[in-house]
């Protein structure tokens, strides 16, 4: 085998708290994390030219040791010892800066992509282990499904398959810093903080509906405050059917639940009449 291609799903975060700041500065979190049928897809290719060639459809990505996907590549290639050169094409689909996960995405998928075309036996909780040294997002994307993340994100267990909905997916384009939300997060008495272990119970009773009533994400404190585009968008999805609207990880990428396809077609078509410019895409889980 000389190529092989693999599709990363993006992620959307159903449940986001954050329970508190560490004296590190490290925040300890527990998440709901869920993976779409949204894609991005990389096409590994051995190749006589010596190192690493990344490219991408994206022209303002960068294709060196910035891109997760190059410096995941680079760590096995390194402990594997393998010379002969490879080259990676990265088709990029998820929105970028989204809080949907996808540089962490792209990287678990470039290890068990390589894990195949090199035949390093590797089993995901190998991949995992590495994958947690880029980021702490990485062992999620390599495990998929729906999963619970705790402690400051590398904690992770499988929980039931959240119930079958339809996903709508709106991305204005601003741009949000995950580490100036986090920064700027108070925590006190007030805050609202979604209660996860709720939401375990009703995805355990296959109940959607109550599910969607008590999804929440500490961070929109944070950054609603500062883009009200993320409420327009969520009270758009809310007037049209969703059962349920919330912003994925720090945002700006907000997220609606449909239990009929229909209606999520129809609610993209209204998000799409906002005043401002948003990436619209309607889809559903990815098991
Ligand atoms: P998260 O949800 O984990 O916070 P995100 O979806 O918000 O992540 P990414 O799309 O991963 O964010 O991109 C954040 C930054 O990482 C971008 O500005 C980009 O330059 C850099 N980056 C590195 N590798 C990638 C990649 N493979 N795809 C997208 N961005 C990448």
């Amino acid at each position: 085998m000389d190529s092989i291609w693999i599709n990363a799903p993006a992620k959307i975060n159903i449940g986001l708290d954050v329970l508190r700041r560490r004296e590190d500065g490290y925040h300890e979190v527990k998440m709901i994390m869920q993976s779409v049928r949204l894609f991005d897809r990389l096409t590994l290719t051995k190749s006589d030219t010596p190192g690493i060639h990344l490219t991408s459809n994206l022209h303002f990505l960068p294709t060196d040791e910035n891109n997760l996907v190059y410096r995941s590549a680079k760590m096995l290639r390194e402990e594997f010892g393998i010379e002969e050169g490879l080259d990676i094409h990265l088709d990029k689909r998820i929105p970028v800066a989204a809080g949907m996960a996808g540089g962490s995405t792209d990287a678990a998928s470039c290890m068990l992509a390589m894990n195949d075309l090199y035949g390093l036996g590797l089993s995901k909780s190998d991949l995992m282990k590495r994958g947690v040294k880029l980021g702490a997002d990485i062992p999620y994307c390599v495990l998929k499904g729906t999963a619970l993340s705790e402690g400051i994100g590398e904690k992770l267990s499988t929980i039931p398959q959240m119930p079958d909905c339809y996903i709508l997916i709106a991305k204005p384009s601003i741009y949000v810093s995950t580490r100036q939300i986090y920064t700027d997060l108070v925590l006190d008495e007030n805050s609202p903080h979604p209660d996860i272990d709720r939401m375990i119970q009703a995805i355990k009773n296959k109940n959607l509906r109550d599910l969607c009533d008590h999804i929440g994400n500490i961070l929109e404190t944070v950054t609603i405050p500062a883009h009200p585009e993320i409420e327009k968008i969520k009270k758009c999805m809310m007037e049209n059917d969703a059962l349920g609207s919330l912003m994925s990880g720090s945002g700006p990428t907000v997220f609606g639940i449909y239990d009929d396809l229909d209606k999520a077609k129809a609610a993209k078509e209204k998000c799409r009449e906002l005043p401002f410019k948003c990436f619209v895409f309607t889809t559903d889980l990815y098991r």
